[in-house]
């Protein structure tokens, strides 16, 4: 289908963006990479009288290291992440996560901050960014703002961004003494997951010091799964106690039924994919 007609602008600031979406209001929506947009805009399923292109706003763009966080800017193509050494030193879960992330056009043209700000569900960022503690910086007319990667999802593609907001940057802290993995399951390679879980452990003399963990498609946001992490914290690094503890991944959870599989099924997959990428990450 062809999306209903609309009028485009491409401002070259982040203040002439926010300037555009005070102008334009209910009537404009923010394109990052289209991929999400584009396919909802040709479903009809909305019709901005405004576009806001943020493809030229080059300080949106790009990975820095901010001593003892590395920033990632929300214009940043997913396939600029997934090979970025800084995001490979730091922050490996991401790049775990984007490898997997859909075809390799999608990853060239999707960017971080739309994925994020976009907030599917099953998409394949937002539990990487719970289990790192990642914080997203949202630029308004009144300035700036941090909000934690706890507070951003708030429910079905719904986020803390504001309407009159723009997502700028994710702070990703640097974690020394950290192992990661992303676990994804999926019928066909690069697709959205139908689960998938993001572990992150610190592991000190043989036991488990702290554990955090981001649950994917579990529900209408993507999920920390604390009572695993409570469960995990003063056992030790075996697979006993790590089966013990991932027993507890469903807790807190309400995960969709789909033609990909029913609520038991993700509830089942939840359990077998937190204590695979809890052990790895515990190089257990
Ligand atoms: C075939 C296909 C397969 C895919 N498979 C996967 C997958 O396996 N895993 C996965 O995680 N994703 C997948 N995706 C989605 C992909 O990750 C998209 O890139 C992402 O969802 C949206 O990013 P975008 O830059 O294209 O954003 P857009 O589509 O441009 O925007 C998405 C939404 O976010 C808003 N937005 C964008 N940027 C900002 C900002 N900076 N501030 C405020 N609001 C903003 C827009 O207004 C819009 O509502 C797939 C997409 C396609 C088309």
């Amino acid at each position: 289908m062809i999306p209903a007609a609309f009028d485009y602008v491409a401002p070259t600031s982040v203040e002439d963006a926010l300037a555009a979406l005070a102008q334009y209001g209910d009537d404009a929506k923010i394109i990052a990479g289209g991929q999400s947009l584009l396919p909802v805009l040709r479903m009809r399923l909305n019709a901005p009288e405004w576009i806001i292109d943020l493809g030229k706003i080059e300080s949106l763009r790009g990975i820095r290291d901010d001593g003892d966080a590395i920033v990632v800017g929300a214009m940043t193509p997913h396939a600029v992440v997934g090979s970025d050494p800084l995001v490979a030193e730091h922050a490996a879960l991401i790049a775990q996560a984007v490898e997997h992330l859909a075809d390799a056009q999608v990853r060239h043209r999707g960017t971080f901050g739309g994925a994020l700000a976009h907030a599917d569900p099953a998409g394949d960022l937002g539990a990487p960014a719970l289990a790192l503690g990642a914080e997203f910086v949202i630029a308004g007319s009144g300035g700036s703002r941090t909000v934690a990667a706890d507070d951003f999802f708030v429910d079905l593609f719904e986020t803390a961004i504001g309407e009159d907001e723009i997502l700028t940057e994710v702070r990703i802290p640097k974690r020394t003494g950290w192992g990661a993995t992303y676990e994804k399951f999926v019928r066909v390679a690069h697709q959205w997951p139908i689960v998938a879980v993001a572990a992150t452990v610190r592991v000190d003399g043989g036991t488990i010091a702290e554990a955090r963990i981001g649950l994917t498609n579990m529900g209408s946001t993507p999920l920390r799964a604390r009572a695993v992490e409570d469960a995990l914290a003063g056992q030790p690094a075996t697979a006993d106690a790590v089966r013990a503890a991932a027993e507890h991944a469903t807790d807190g959870t309400n995960p969709p039924s789909d033609l990909n599989g029913d609520a038991d099924y993700r509830r089942h997959l939840a359990t077998v994919l937190t204590r695979r990428a809890v052990l790895a990450a515990a190089g257990a």
